[in-house]
């Protein structure tokens, strides 16, 4: 595995992930993407394993890792064709029990982190809303201060886990005075009265993930639900953000390097007018940028995260990777269906699935041109 050079002292992590995958999840997955679910007993599977807590502390059962491990995690999982699931399993493990840990109060983090490590409790990150994506500052869920609690108002859209998880972080404006200070992220426990979960949606591709749309009415929580500090959601945000988008970019470059694989064996085995069709000049062609943009993927992404890992401001970084990987992978994987003829346009072979599924990305966590505007905004100070 060509990752595995990256993350050479990660091998035998490596190792066991991928056997994971290849003997546990890759036999069932495609009957969960039919079904349009995967079960809760995939993160039990992982956190008996261990994997669920990678960047946990170990006081709450996790591993105390770092985010090359969590890269080495992301680029081995995400080789699983099933991206909504690969996602859905990040977003809980590495991305929001690790905001819980980062920022959480001590006794929200008791509470919750031991069973978010052994999958026996689920978590959703609440940012996006129907009137706001992209323009996050201007969400309207609200948190106001009623007695000694406060009671948060509005509604949010596209969460992944949404309609399974058991706690849930969610950004509301607390001062709508205080422009960023204002806003505050609160854990809410889903089964608070007045949490609802609204719709599952429907979608082009990530078929196995629960993606839902919820409503908070009245929702009470106490001051020990505040992630943090009152005021800090923006900053938290911001910096979890930054590494959602690269958990992004590494699931994606696994992606492009499957699609890659698969449509050079197929290239191989494939034969039209007496010859592989690899042999063709048009087919190498293909094959050989594929190889090129994923080259250029990993050496931007792993740049990126060397910086994170090693506490370096890196954000100007990781939207430029994000960027690319993302945008690059959606074609690697259409080329893998080019190459494939038309049996890549069935559901038959995995190219397909790739595609509908790695299209997500130049648009969750921020998309390709936001991580432009991050790009040309920094551009413009330096100048
Ligand atoms: C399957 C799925 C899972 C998701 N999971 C989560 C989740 O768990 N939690 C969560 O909070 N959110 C989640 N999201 C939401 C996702 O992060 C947003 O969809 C994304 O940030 C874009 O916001 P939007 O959809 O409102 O698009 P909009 O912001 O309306 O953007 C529409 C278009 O306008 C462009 N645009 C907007 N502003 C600018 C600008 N300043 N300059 C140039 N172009 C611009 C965009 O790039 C885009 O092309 C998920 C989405 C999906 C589809």
């Amino acid at each position: 595995m060509r990752a595995g050079l990256y993350y050479a002292e990660h091998e035998a992590f490596i190792d066991s992930v991928s056997k994971i995958v290849d003997q546990e999840l890759t036999p069932k997955v495609s009957e969960w993407e039919k079904a349009h679910h995967f079960p809760n007993e995939v993160f039990t599977l992982l956190g008996q394993q261990g994997y669920l807590g990678l960047l946990i502390s170990e006081k709450y059962g996790g591993v105390g890792g770092d985010y090359k491990l969590a890269g080495a995690w992301c680029e081995t999982f995400g080789e699983l064709a099933s991206v909504g699931l690969t996602v859905g399993v990040n977003m809980h493990s590495l991305v929001i029990s690790h905001a819980l840990d980062l920022y959480g109060t001590e006794a929200a983090k008791a509470h919750w982190l031991p069973k978010a490590v052994t999958g026996e409790a689920l978590c959703a990150y609440a940012f996006t809303e129907p009137g706001a994506g992209s323009d996050l500052a201007n969400i309207r869920t609200t948190a106001t201060r009623r007695g000694s609690s406060w009671v948060i108002n509005g509604s949010k859209t596209f969460i992944t886990n949404g309609a399974r998880a058991d706690f849930i972080l969610v950004l509301t404006k607390t001062d709508p005075n205080a422009g960023y200070g204002g806003f505050t992220t609160f854990l809410v426990d889903t089964k608070t009265k007045g949490f609802k979960v609204s719709k599952k949606l429907d979608k082009l591709g990530w078929h196995a993930s629960d993606t839902a749309e919820l409503f908070f009415e009245d929702v009470e929580v106490d001051d020990a639900c505040v992630l943090g500090k009152v005021g800090e959601g923006w900053k938290q945000a911001a910096s979890n953000l930054n590494w959602e988008r690269l958990m992004l970019t590494l699931t994606s470059l696994a992606g492009a390097r499957v699609c890659l694989e698969t449509a050079r064996r197929y290239s191989n085995d494939r034969k039209a007018f007496g010859k592989p069709i690899g042999e063709f000049s048009d087919v190498r062609g293909y094959l050989l940028e594929m190889e090129r943009k994923l080259l250029l993927g990993e050496a931007l992404a792993h740049r990126a995260l060397d910086d994170l890992t090693n506490h370096r401001d890196c954000r100007v970084l990781v939207a430029a990777a994000k960027r690319m990987v993302c945008d690059e992978a959606v074609w690697i994987a259409d080329k893998a269906i080019q190459i494939h003829g038309g049996y890549g346009y069935t559901t038959e072979f995995t190219p397909e699935r790739w595609w509908r599924d790695l299209r997500l990305m130049p648009i969750g966590g921020g998309t390709s041109e936001i991580m432009a505007s991050i790009i040309s905004k920094e551009l413009a100070r330096k100048a």
